[in-house]
């Protein structure tokens, strides 16, 4: 599985780190730059809102959730 931009979230962007020693990524579909804690913190965004959508989801057994997400 290829590590998708933290800030496009396009699975079909590519991905790279620039080699000039700072280390920073760069995304080549919306040619953000982003820094390994920035990965680390959206990570962590994106689990703490999945989880607490997933806590939700889990707590009505019987209803197909039907969401959308809106961030
Ligand atoms: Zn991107």
């Amino acid at each position: 599985m290829k590590a998708a931009c933290i800030k496009c979230w396009n699975p079909d962007a590519l991905v790279t780190m620039d080699l000039d020693g700072s280390a920073l990524f760069r995304c080549s579909e919306c040619e953000e730059e982003f820094t390994r804690d920035d990965v680390r913190g959206a990570l962590e965004a994106v689990q703490r809102g999945w989880s607490r959508l997933l806590a939700w989801a889990d707590a009505y057994p019987q209803a197909e959730p039907e969401t959308t997400a809106t961030t």
